[in-house]
Protein backbone atom coordinates (compact mmCIF):
# COMPACT_ATOMS: atom_id res chain seq x y z
CA UNK A 1 0.00 0.00 0.00
CA UNK A 2 1.72 3.60 -0.77
CA UNK A 3 1.72 6.39 1.94
CA UNK A 4 -1.43 8.19 0.22
CA UNK A 5 -3.51 5.57 0.75
CA UNK A 6 -2.22 4.15 3.79
CA UNK A 7 -2.80 7.82 5.44
CA UNK A 8 -7.09 7.84 4.59
CA UNK A 9 -7.11 4.63 7.26
CA UNK A 10 -7.54 4.88 10.95
CA UNK A 11 -5.82 6.58 13.32
CA UNK A 12 -3.55 4.84 14.90
CA UNK A 13 -1.78 5.66 18.73
CA UNK A 14 1.56 8.16 18.28
CA UNK A 15 4.64 7.21 19.47
CA UNK A 16 7.87 9.38 18.75
CA UNK A 17 11.11 8.24 19.86
CA UNK A 18 13.97 10.64 19.34
CA UNK A 19 17.43 9.93 17.76
CA UNK A 20 20.13 12.00 17.26
CA UNK A 21 21.18 13.44 13.38
CA UNK A 22 24.82 12.34 14.13
CA UNK A 23 23.59 8.32 14.93
CA UNK A 24 21.84 7.82 11.28
CA UNK A 25 24.57 10.60 9.45
CA UNK A 26 27.25 7.63 8.69
CA UNK A 27 24.55 4.86 7.83
CA UNK A 28 22.47 7.55 5.04
CA UNK A 29 25.63 7.94 3.30
CA UNK A 30 26.02 4.33 2.08
CA UNK A 31 22.15 3.96 1.94
CA UNK A 32 22.05 7.33 -0.66
CA UNK A 33 24.56 5.60 -2.62
CA UNK A 34 22.07 2.44 -2.71
CA UNK A 35 19.27 4.48 -3.88
CA UNK A 36 21.26 5.70 -7.00
CA UNK A 37 22.47 2.25 -7.79
CA UNK A 38 20.77 1.13 -10.96
CA UNK A 39 18.73 4.74 -12.09
CA UNK A 40 21.38 6.72 -13.40
CA UNK A 41 21.26 10.42 -11.66
CA UNK A 42 18.30 8.65 -9.83
CA UNK A 43 17.55 9.67 -6.62
CA UNK A 44 20.11 12.23 -4.77
CA UNK A 45 19.06 15.21 -7.42
CA UNK A 46 21.00 17.83 -6.48
CA UNK A 47 19.31 21.57 -5.71
CA UNK A 48 18.30 23.84 -8.44
CA UNK A 49 17.97 27.71 -8.27
CA UNK A 50 14.90 29.06 -9.66
CA UNK A 51 15.06 32.70 -8.79
CA UNK A 52 17.55 34.35 -6.50
CA UNK A 53 16.76 32.97 -2.84
CA UNK A 54 15.15 30.16 -4.24
CA UNK A 55 15.75 26.91 -5.04
CA UNK A 56 14.27 23.60 -5.38
CA UNK A 57 15.08 20.08 -4.94
CA UNK A 58 13.06 17.58 -6.71
CA UNK A 59 13.06 13.97 -5.23
CA UNK A 60 11.79 10.71 -5.21
CA UNK A 61 12.46 7.45 -3.49
CA UNK A 62 12.02 4.02 -5.39
CA UNK A 63 9.63 1.84 -4.52
CA UNK A 64 10.71 -1.91 -3.91
CA UNK A 65 6.99 -3.05 -5.17
CA UNK A 66 7.51 -4.34 -8.81
CA UNK A 67 5.95 -2.53 -10.99
CA UNK A 68 5.24 0.37 -8.13
CA UNK A 69 5.96 3.81 -9.11
CA UNK A 70 8.56 6.19 -6.82
CA UNK A 71 7.12 8.64 -3.96
CA UNK A 72 7.84 11.86 -5.05
CA UNK A 73 8.04 15.07 -3.31
CA UNK A 74 9.47 18.96 -4.18
CA UNK A 75 11.40 20.94 -1.21
CA UNK A 76 12.26 24.77 -1.92
CA UNK A 77 14.40 26.10 0.45
CA UNK A 78 14.49 30.21 0.50
CA UNK A 79 17.39 31.49 1.78
CA UNK A 80 19.39 34.89 1.83
CA UNK A 81 22.53 35.69 3.64
CA UNK A 82 22.87 32.87 6.27
CA UNK A 83 19.86 31.94 6.65
CA UNK A 84 17.11 29.67 5.33
CA UNK A 85 13.35 28.62 5.61
CA UNK A 86 12.66 24.97 4.12
CA UNK A 87 9.21 23.89 2.44
CA UNK A 88 8.58 20.22 2.48
CA UNK A 89 11.58 18.47 3.98
CA UNK A 90 11.25 15.44 2.02
CA UNK A 91 10.17 11.81 2.95
CA UNK A 92 13.37 10.03 5.24
CA UNK A 93 15.52 11.30 7.52
CA UNK A 94 18.53 10.31 5.37
CA UNK A 95 17.21 12.79 2.37
CA UNK A 96 16.51 15.19 4.96
CA UNK A 97 20.65 15.24 5.72
CA UNK A 98 21.12 15.49 2.46
CA UNK A 99 19.17 18.27 1.78
CA UNK A 100 20.99 20.38 4.63
CA UNK A 101 24.42 19.47 2.88
CA UNK A 102 23.12 20.78 -0.16
CA UNK A 103 22.00 24.00 1.20
CA UNK A 104 24.81 24.34 2.62
CA UNK A 105 26.56 24.45 -0.58
CA UNK A 106 23.63 26.78 -1.53
CA UNK A 107 25.70 30.03 -0.22
CA UNK A 108 29.03 28.37 -0.02
CA UNK A 109 28.94 28.47 3.73
CA UNK A 110 26.95 27.26 6.15
CA UNK A 111 23.17 28.31 6.07
CA UNK A 112 21.28 28.07 9.46
CA UNK A 113 17.54 26.80 8.54
CA UNK A 114 15.37 28.74 11.33
CA UNK A 115 12.03 27.00 9.73
CA UNK A 116 10.21 24.21 8.74
CA UNK A 117 7.01 24.82 7.11
CA UNK A 118 5.05 21.33 6.22
CA UNK A 119 2.57 22.40 2.93
CA UNK A 120 0.66 19.22 3.31
CA UNK A 121 0.23 15.75 5.75
CA UNK A 122 1.40 13.41 3.34
CA UNK A 123 4.74 11.25 4.04
CA UNK A 124 6.89 12.39 1.22
CA UNK A 125 6.79 16.14 2.24
CA UNK A 126 6.70 15.39 6.27
CA UNK A 127 8.84 12.77 7.57
CA UNK A 128 12.02 14.35 7.10
CA UNK A 129 11.25 16.99 9.64
CA UNK A 130 13.12 15.28 12.04
CA UNK A 131 16.35 15.47 10.20
CA UNK A 132 16.03 19.26 11.27
CA UNK A 133 16.51 20.80 14.71
CA UNK A 134 14.41 23.95 13.74
CA UNK A 135 11.13 23.88 14.08
CA UNK A 136 7.59 23.18 12.52
CA UNK A 137 5.41 24.93 11.39
CA UNK A 138 2.21 24.36 9.37
CA UNK A 139 -1.94 25.38 8.57
CA UNK A 140 -4.13 23.68 11.82
CA UNK A 141 -5.35 20.75 9.58
CA UNK A 142 -1.97 19.84 8.47
CA UNK A 143 -0.56 19.64 11.73
CA UNK A 144 -3.84 17.43 12.82
CA UNK A 145 -3.94 15.03 9.92
CA UNK A 146 -0.20 14.39 10.54
CA UNK A 147 -1.22 14.02 14.22
CA UNK A 148 -4.15 10.96 13.12
CA UNK A 149 -2.11 10.11 10.35
CA UNK A 150 1.83 10.20 10.49
CA UNK A 151 2.37 7.29 12.36
CA UNK A 152 0.52 4.90 9.50
CA UNK A 153 2.21 6.74 6.52
CA UNK A 154 5.60 5.77 8.53
CA UNK A 155 4.52 2.54 8.68
CA UNK A 156 3.54 2.49 4.80
CA UNK A 157 6.54 4.03 3.90
CA UNK A 158 8.62 1.61 5.60
CA UNK A 159 7.00 -1.18 3.88
CA UNK A 160 7.15 0.07 0.58
CA UNK A 161 10.74 1.81 0.33
CA UNK A 162 12.25 -0.78 3.09
CA UNK A 163 13.58 -0.52 6.55
CA UNK A 164 17.52 0.99 5.01
CA UNK A 165 15.69 3.75 2.95
CA UNK A 166 13.99 4.80 6.17
CA UNK A 167 16.67 4.58 8.44
CA UNK A 168 16.49 7.15 11.46
CA UNK A 169 13.35 8.33 10.33
CA UNK A 170 10.62 9.33 12.74
CA UNK A 171 7.96 11.46 13.38
CA UNK A 172 8.14 15.42 14.08
CA UNK A 173 4.86 17.05 14.48
CA UNK A 174 4.33 20.89 13.57
CA UNK A 175 4.84 22.52 16.89
CA UNK A 176 3.93 26.10 14.96
CA UNK A 177 0.44 26.56 13.29
CA UNK A 178 0.09 28.98 10.32
CA UNK A 179 -3.03 30.94 9.93
CA UNK A 180 -4.71 31.82 6.53
CA UNK A 181 -3.33 35.51 5.44
CA UNK A 182 -0.41 35.28 7.81
CA UNK A 183 2.67 36.36 6.47
CA UNK A 184 6.63 35.53 7.24
CA UNK A 185 9.65 36.82 5.94
CA UNK A 186 11.80 34.20 4.44
CA UNK A 187 14.81 34.18 1.94
CA UNK A 188 14.54 37.89 1.53
CA UNK A 189 10.64 38.36 0.23
CA UNK A 190 7.41 38.68 2.39
CA UNK A 191 5.31 35.58 1.80
CA UNK A 192 1.39 35.43 2.51
CA UNK A 193 0.46 32.26 3.77
CA UNK A 194 -2.90 31.23 2.07
CA UNK A 195 -5.27 27.91 2.91
CA UNK A 196 -6.80 26.11 0.44
CA UNK A 197 -9.29 23.25 2.08
CA UNK A 198 -10.23 20.09 1.33
CA UNK A 199 -8.31 19.93 -2.35
CA UNK A 200 -5.52 17.73 -2.59
CA UNK A 201 -5.97 16.58 0.92
CA UNK A 202 -7.89 18.42 4.01
CA UNK A 203 -5.46 21.46 3.91
CA UNK A 204 -3.00 22.14 1.66
CA UNK A 205 -1.08 25.66 2.07
CA UNK A 206 -0.21 28.20 -0.28
CA UNK A 207 3.04 30.59 -0.28
CA UNK A 208 2.71 33.46 -1.80
CA UNK A 209 5.27 36.57 -3.08
CA UNK A 210 2.93 39.26 -4.28
CA UNK A 211 6.13 41.65 -5.07
CA UNK A 212 7.87 39.24 -7.05
CA UNK A 213 4.60 36.86 -8.29
CA UNK A 214 5.73 33.66 -7.09
CA UNK A 215 3.32 30.95 -5.94
CA UNK A 216 4.74 28.21 -3.62
CA UNK A 217 2.22 25.19 -4.52
CA UNK A 218 2.38 22.29 -2.78
CA UNK A 219 0.71 19.66 -3.29
CA UNK A 220 -1.70 21.56 -5.30
CA UNK A 221 0.38 21.09 -8.67
CA UNK A 222 1.87 18.26 -9.23
CA UNK A 223 3.84 17.47 -12.92
CA UNK A 224 3.68 13.97 -11.93
CA UNK A 225 0.38 12.48 -10.74
CA UNK A 226 -2.61 13.56 -9.47
CA UNK A 227 -3.48 12.24 -6.45
CA UNK A 228 -7.13 12.91 -4.80
CA UNK A 229 -6.23 12.10 -1.65
CA UNK A 230 -8.14 13.01 1.71
CA UNK A 231 -9.49 16.49 -0.72
CA UNK A 232 -12.11 17.08 -2.72
CA UNK A 233 -12.53 17.31 -6.66
CA UNK A 234 -14.25 20.20 -6.23
CA UNK A 235 -12.31 22.00 -3.57
CA UNK A 236 -8.91 21.78 -5.77
CA UNK A 237 -10.81 23.13 -8.62
CA UNK A 238 -11.95 25.81 -6.40
CA UNK A 239 -8.04 26.11 -5.40
CA UNK A 240 -6.37 26.50 -9.10
CA UNK A 241 -9.62 29.09 -9.76
CA UNK A 242 -7.74 31.15 -6.58
CA UNK A 243 -4.34 30.36 -7.64
CA UNK A 244 -5.11 31.57 -11.51
CA UNK A 245 -6.85 35.04 -10.34
CA UNK A 246 -3.53 35.66 -8.23
CA UNK A 247 -1.85 35.73 -11.66
CA UNK A 248 1.67 34.06 -10.95
CA UNK A 249 4.61 35.11 -12.73
CA UNK A 250 6.20 31.64 -10.68
CA UNK A 251 4.80 28.55 -10.30
CA UNK A 252 6.77 25.88 -8.26
CA UNK A 253 5.04 22.45 -6.96
CA UNK A 254 5.57 18.94 -6.83
CA UNK A 255 8.45 18.24 -9.83
CA UNK A 256 7.04 21.32 -11.49
CA UNK A 257 8.38 24.82 -11.68
CA UNK A 258 6.58 26.91 -14.26
CA UNK A 259 8.28 30.04 -15.46
CA UNK A 260 6.69 33.17 -16.50
CA UNK A 261 4.84 32.61 -19.83
CA UNK A 262 4.51 28.61 -18.11
CA UNK A 263 1.80 29.18 -15.60
CA UNK A 264 -1.09 29.49 -17.35
CA UNK A 265 -0.55 26.00 -19.17
CA UNK A 266 0.63 24.26 -16.04
CA UNK A 267 -2.60 25.24 -13.92
CA UNK A 268 -4.64 24.17 -17.28
CA UNK A 269 -2.84 21.23 -17.40
CA UNK A 270 -4.01 20.30 -13.94
CA UNK A 271 -7.32 21.36 -13.90
CA UNK A 272 -8.02 18.97 -16.94
CA UNK A 273 -6.56 16.26 -14.77
CA UNK A 274 -9.46 17.12 -12.55
CA UNK A 275 -11.91 17.68 -15.21
CA UNK A 276 -11.51 14.61 -16.64
CA UNK A 277 -12.34 12.76 -13.24
CA UNK A 278 -15.81 14.68 -13.27
CA UNK A 279 -16.57 14.48 -16.73
CA UNK A 280 -15.83 10.58 -16.83
CA UNK A 281 -18.09 10.32 -13.29
CA UNK A 282 -20.87 12.67 -14.34
CA UNK A 283 -21.62 10.85 -17.71
CA UNK A 284 -21.77 7.58 -16.43
CA UNK A 285 -24.31 9.18 -13.72
CA UNK A 286 -26.28 10.51 -16.75
CA UNK A 287 -26.21 7.16 -18.10
CA UNK A 288 -27.26 5.69 -14.53
CA UNK A 289 -24.29 3.83 -14.23
CA UNK A 290 -22.90 2.46 -11.12
CA UNK A 291 -19.56 3.57 -9.85
CA UNK A 292 -18.33 -0.27 -10.65
CA UNK A 293 -19.36 0.41 -14.28
CA UNK A 294 -17.64 3.58 -14.55
CA UNK A 295 -14.71 2.25 -13.10
CA UNK A 296 -14.57 -0.79 -15.44
CA UNK A 297 -14.44 1.31 -18.36
CA UNK A 298 -11.38 3.09 -17.13
CA UNK A 299 -8.87 2.55 -19.84
CA UNK A 300 -5.53 0.80 -18.34
CA UNK A 301 -2.19 3.10 -18.76
CA UNK A 302 0.85 2.83 -17.82
CA UNK A 303 2.76 0.55 -15.47
CA UNK A 304 1.07 -1.32 -12.72
CA UNK A 305 1.00 1.35 -10.44
CA UNK A 306 -1.35 3.48 -12.79
CA UNK A 307 -4.70 1.82 -12.57
CA UNK A 308 -4.92 1.53 -8.99
CA UNK A 309 -3.86 5.49 -8.62
CA UNK A 310 -6.72 6.15 -11.62
CA UNK A 311 -8.71 3.83 -9.73
CA UNK A 312 -8.79 5.84 -6.41
CA UNK A 313 -9.16 8.63 -7.89
CA UNK A 314 -12.02 8.30 -10.38
CA UNK A 315 -13.97 6.35 -7.39
CA UNK A 316 -13.55 9.40 -4.93
CA UNK A 317 -14.36 11.56 -7.96
CA UNK A 318 -18.17 9.61 -8.70
CA UNK A 319 -18.92 9.80 -4.99
CA UNK A 320 -18.31 13.71 -5.22
CA UNK A 321 -20.46 14.17 -8.22
CA UNK A 322 -23.13 11.66 -7.30
CA UNK A 323 -23.79 13.95 -4.39
CA UNK A 324 -24.44 16.45 -6.74
CA UNK A 325 -26.10 14.62 -9.75
CA UNK A 326 -28.60 13.43 -6.94
CA UNK A 327 -29.22 16.81 -5.51
CA UNK A 328 -29.95 17.94 -9.74
CA UNK A 329 -27.02 20.58 -9.42
CA UNK A 330 -24.92 21.09 -12.39
CA UNK A 331 -21.57 19.94 -13.15
CA UNK A 332 -19.04 21.96 -12.06
CA UNK A 333 -18.66 25.08 -13.93
CA UNK A 334 -15.09 24.80 -14.52
CA UNK A 335 -15.18 21.71 -15.93
CA UNK A 336 -18.61 22.78 -18.19
CA UNK A 337 -18.14 22.91 -22.23
ZN1 LIG B 1 0.48 15.05 -1.45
Amino acid sequence: MTAWLASTVSAVVLTMSPVSATETESACGEDLGAHAAGTPNAAASPLMTVLPGIAVRHRHWPSLAEGSRPHWASSVVLWQGRQAVVLDPGATHCSGLELQRAINHLAGQPLQVDLLINSHAHAEQVLANHAWRAPVAALAGTQAAMQQHCADCLAALTQDLGEAALRGTRIKLPEQVLQHGQRLQAGGRLWQVLEMPMAHTQSDLLLWSADDGVLLAGGLMDGHRLVLAQGRVVGWLQALAHMEALQPRWLIGQHLVAGPGQVQAAIDQQRQALCELVRRSWQGLERWQTEAEVLAQLPSQGGAADPLLARFNLGRAWREMEVLWLGQEPMPQACAG
